[in-house]
């Protein structure tokens, strides 16, 4: 239209948002975004939701950091309980030269390591980030630090999944790319909500409904997508074990199991057919709240079609029972053949653009890069050739262990790259009070955050759009954003600063440019050692696994094997295990937490974005509209929100979405952080926070 700049270029690139991977083309006028269109991409053939369309603009707002600062020496002291006042931000630091800066970061860090030891050390990394960064980051964690704490947000995302599928089948990533939905008799959505948090994902789904797709959505929350649904299961929230187990019950029962396929390629199944004996629909009926005959309807559809594929999101992983999840969702598909064909499959929606790619490049305290295990020998051996340096043997701290740490003094010094665990960890108080704990923190962000605030060197990094990278999105497909801008004042691009940090912790390294960086990935992980830095500039997105260059990559996996050692993937049974903190008469309500379509995450970048804040501009519980008239409230009233752990004052909105007796409420608002609530209990195996249950009260009124 007439409001819109003639652009001085454009920039082919990739939203930086959500797991989907659109591509996109920024259209750049005097250094700044102004218009954004879809390309035609893999995963988008040119749709952008508003988040891609809309959400730009944080890169040119004001809070941006453009200066090195460290905190003064007079400063106030740490105090988890800010609440964030940009415009206050030099009464805490003062702003420095990057070589005063980056002396203070890595030699605090390095002196720390030379009297404590490299495990008084953690590094956070970034989903955000590219692989190259993601590469670099736990490369210097790894040889600069001199152990495996390294982490980042998949913890809190899918870790649970991903452990389940490393056992299970053997690869991490998803089965099949989401478009094949669009090849798919039936399609099982559960414990996601793709509408709003892969909302182009979900323009498939709707596609393939037009073409005669059934689709089944099962989740306590009736998403939008559920109105699309052949049939909706609202489930009782915590209750996926027994609803899949009744599931596999009735497949077993009644002979719907392809048995050439349990035979030819799997290993365990006699020991899951005991387990789910115990599972009948009318036995778990009145526990998942779902009644038999729909149990058994679901089960036949699924197991009988030609091409079945299940798609998941947090609902699954979030609990301390994510990994049994998990489980029972891949050993669903092994036993009836539904995986390793065109429409078929497993596919965990990955929730950051790059949470996929981050985790393959090794941040995670268990593997190196492409998920090579740490403990093991021959793996070790292999990077320390690579890498010039001895490395850690021992399995490093997952994020939340690192929170815990750092309360008993083990950990002293930290490096947080682009992540808010301030925001994004679960019982955020004691987060904080950890953060604030530290001795030494180190944020590298763009914007002052509630991590930042307790920093003691922050280190303004770039935006999205002000550099050049790889990025793998949920189907595994290795895509290129390019820069299209100049990062503001004195901010630099993230792959410098963690080189000069590097330097600063004693290391000798010289990349001049992303592409070496890339290069040096490919001859450490096969899975994409096929794909050149020259194809993807050319062809902008290639799929791994791409072993060899010139495969045309894969987007399809498990076609006639399992990368597991005997090449079969393994049925592992999994039983109820309730959640760990129950509503009882002092806190009656169950707590969802969740994401908005207009907003990510913690919100330092949405909340931020003019045309997405105006959307939601402020804190929301999402309470039954039943509820909120038996507390005798309406909506729009003010209502406080208390855990055990903490409470929050926000707007309740009428929502009929949920059962009632559950809340819903997004995580991005700084000034209602109900992470403060949340239960940081775990689950054992993916090390990841039950998010998705904990008990709570609602009362009227602030305070
Ligand atoms: Fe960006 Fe995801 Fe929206 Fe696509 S669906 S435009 S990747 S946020």
């Amino acid at each position: 239209g007439a409001a819109l700049a003639v652009p001085d270029k454009r920039v082919d690139s990739v939203c930086p948002y959500c797991g989907v991977g659109c591509q996109l083309t920024y259209n750049v006028k005097d250094n700044k975004i102004a218009f954004v269109e879809g390309r035609d991409g893999p995963a988008n053939h040119a749709r952008l939701c508003v988040k891609g369309r809309y959400g730009f603009d944080y890169a040119h707002h004001p809070h941006r950091l453009t200066v090195p600062l460290i905190r003064r020496a007079d400063a106030p002291p740490k105090r988890g309980d800010f609440v964030m006042d940009p415009e206050r931000v030099m009464e805490v630091f003062r702003e420095a030269s990057w070589d005063e800066a980056l002396a203070l970061a890595g030699g605090t860090l390095a002196a720390i390591r030379d009297t404590r030891g490299g495990r008084a050390l953690a590094g956070f990394g970034s989903a955000k980030g590219s692989n190259e960064e993601a590469y670099l980051f736990q490369k210097l964690v790894r040889t600069g630090f001199g152990s495996n704490n390294v982490d980042h947000c998949t913890r809190l995302c899918h870790a649970s999944s991903v452990a389940a599928l490393l056992e299970g089948i053997g690869s991490g990533a998803v089965s099949n790319p989401v478009m094949d939905v669009t090849r798919a008799e039936v399609v099982i959505v559960i414990g996601a909500n793709p509408t709003v948090n892969h909302p182009v994902a979900a323009t498939w789904i709707k596609n393939a409904i037009g073409n005669g797709t059934k689709l089944v959505v099962i989740d306590p929350r009736r998403s939008e997508l559920a109105r699309s649904a052949h049939r909706y299961l609202q489930f009782k929230p915590d209750t996926d074990v027994a609803l899949l187990n009744a599931m596999m019950h009735v497949i077993v029962a009644e002979g719907l199991v392809d048995r050439e396929f349990i035979a030819g390629r799997t290993i365990g199944y006699a020991e899951l057919e005991a387990n789910v004996a115990g599972y009948s629909p009318e036995l778990m009926a009145p526990i998942c709240g779902i009644d038999a005959d729909t149990i058994r309807y679901v089960a036949r559809l699924y197991a009988t079609s030609k091409a079945s594929m299940i798609l998941w999101g947090m609902g699954i992983s979030q609990h301390i029972h994510g990994t049994d999840n998990a489980r029972c969702l891949i050993a669903l598909a092994l036993m009836t053949g539904q995986i390793g064909r065109p429409g078929t499959g497993l596919h965990p929606l990955r929730g950051q653009n790059n949470v996929q790619g981050a985790s393959d490049a090794g941040l995670i305290p268990m593997m190196f890069p492409d998920y090579q295990r740490v403990d093991n020998p021959a793996a070790r051996a292999k990077f320390e050739q690579a890498w010039g340096a001895t490395l850690d043997d021992r399995p490093g701290l997952t994020v939340v262990e690192i929170m815990h740490a750092i309360k008993r003094g083990e950990i002293r010094g930290m490096y947080i790259m682009g992540e808010n665990p301030a925001m994004s960890d679960p019982d955020a108080n004691h987060a904080r009070e950890s953060l604030a704990a530290l001795e030494h923190l180190v944020v590298q962000d763009i914007f002052l955050t509630e991590t930042a605030y307790l920093a003691d060197v922050i280190l303004p990094a770039s935006a999205f759009p002000e550099k050049t990278g790889s990025f793998t999105n949920t189907d595994r497909l290795v895509q290129i954003g390019r820069q299209a801008l100049e990062p503001p004042g004195q901010a630099r691009q993230d792959l410098w600063i963690i080189e000069q940090m590097a330097v600063r912790l004693g290391l000798n390294w010289a990349y001049t440019h992303v592409s070496q960086v890339f290069d040096e990935m490919r001859r450490t992980m096969p899975s994409i050692g096929g794909i050149t830095w020259e194809r993807l500039e050319r062809e902008n997105a290639v799929t791994y696994p791409c072993t060899q260059e010139g495969d045309p990559g894969t987007p399809v996996v498990f076609t006639e094997t399992f990368p597991r050692e005997s090449g079969r993937a393994r049925f592992v049974p999994a039983d109820i295990i309730p959640a760990d903190e129950r509503p009882d008469a002092e806190y009656p309500m169950v707590l969802i937490t969740g994401r908005q379509l207009e907003h990510w995450h913690t919100g330092s970048m949405t909340r931020r974005s003019a045309a997405l804040d105006a959307i939601e501009p402020d804190p929301v519980a999402l309470v039954h509209p039943l509820d909120l008239a038996a507390l005798g409230g309406r909506p729009g009233d003010v209502v406080t929100l208390a855990s055990r752990r903490g409470q929050v004052v926000l707007y309740a909105r009428a929502d009929d979405s949920s059962p009632r007796g559950a809340i819903f409420v997004p995580f991005c608002y700084y000034e209602a952080a109900i992470n403060k609530l949340t239960n940081a209990a775990l689950d054992p195996f993916g090390k990841i926070p039950e998010f998705k249950y904990c008990a709570v009260r609602v009362k009227l009124g602030g305070e």
